[in-house]
């Protein structure tokens, strides 16, 4: 797509003849990616959808100005919110995902073959047809018949279900727009009540380092309805502050297993990361003991 100056798609800029992303959902600090190429930028219904091709990353999806996810870091994210809670539960057979548009988590998912349902529930369907052309080193080939792909709000999508899932993931955009009620106290009383007697969720509950508020609130809430709760962290580089860190609430004990279920084509997760990734640095340890 030719993108010159006075035509350039929103979020962009030019700097020098060179074409720039800045993020700019921040008061304090705006991050900024060199750009080789606009691949596709359309607005939906509900935000402004882009496939980038940058520098360093590789081609990105970038929803209203922000990066979600890359060819080159999103499998860390992608692998983290899947093969992590799916190692407590070996006997899941349906798993609910709630956004996640990129479709990297339902592809990771899919990768289990005693799964029998993934449901991936996704408000935009812009967002998974511009991945599955525009950006398959997330997206992948995923044409798995197991995956049902629901356009809806996920808010919407679980009121009123019971006990009809093993594992709901929430691969959310962050708490704003569309994804604000993903966050709320509310939606995850309806995800507990989505859940099988035995079930578990997962949640990304943002940066660790610039949103303590909103992974303490998160973790609040879920310890709330959940007998045992989780957190655990990785190391995202496109996401601010790096460090990321995501929440499972869950029915059942969180047993480690002696052995885990992980794939052995994963980029990122392994026997050691998932074993090590529950070990809190001191602050974050200190900040939920108080919760
Ligand atoms: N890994 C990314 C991150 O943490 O930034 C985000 C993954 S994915 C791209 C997030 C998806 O959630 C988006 O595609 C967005 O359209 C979707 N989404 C936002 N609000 C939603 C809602 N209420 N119901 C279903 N999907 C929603």
């Amino acid at each position: 797509m030719k993108h010159e100056g006075n035509a350039l798609p929103p979020y962009l800029h030019m700097d020098n003849g060179e074409l720039w992303l800045t993020e700019d959902d921040r008061d304090n600090l705006k991050i900024s990616y060199r750009i080789k190429e606009v691949i596709f930028a359309e607005p939906s219904e509900y935000q402004h959808v882009m496939i980038l091709d940058s520098y360093d990353f590789g081609r990105m999806l970038v929803l209203d100005g922000v990066v979600q996810t890359t060819s080159i870091d999103g499998h860390i994210y992608n692998e983290m919110i899947s093969h992590v809670p799916l190692q407590f539960h070996p006997e899941a057979k349906r798993v609910l995902i709630i956004g996640g548009g990129d479709c990297g988590a339902a592809r990771e998912t899919a990768k289990y073959a005693h799964l029998e349902a993934i449901d991936m529930v996704e408000i935009d369907e812009k967002v998974v047809r511009a991945c599955k052309e525009h950006l398959p080193a997330v997206s992948g080939n995923l044409s798995d018949p197991r995956v049902r792909f629901v356009y809806d709000d996920g808010v919407k999508f679980v009121q009123g279900k019971e006990s009809v899932y093993d594992v709901i993931m929430i691969d959310s955009s962050d708490p704003v727009g569309p994804a604000e009620a993903l966050f709320s106290p509310e939606f995850y009383a309806n995800v507990h009540r989505a859940l099988k007697a035995d079930g578990l969720m997962v949640c990304q509950s943002q940066s660790p380092i610039f949103h303590l508020d909103i992974l303490k609130r998160t973790y609040r809430n879920i310890r709330e309805l959940f007998p045992h709760v989780l957190v655990y962290t990785a190391v995202v580089p496109t996401y601010p502050g790096g460090l990321w860190s995501f929440t499972i609430g869950s029915k059942r004990p969180l047993d480690f297993p002696v052995q885990t279920t992980i794939p052995n084509d994963t980029k990122y997760v392994n026997d050691g990361i998932f074993r090590q990734c529950f070990a809190l640095p001191a602050f974050l340890r200190s900040a939920l003991e108080v919760e």
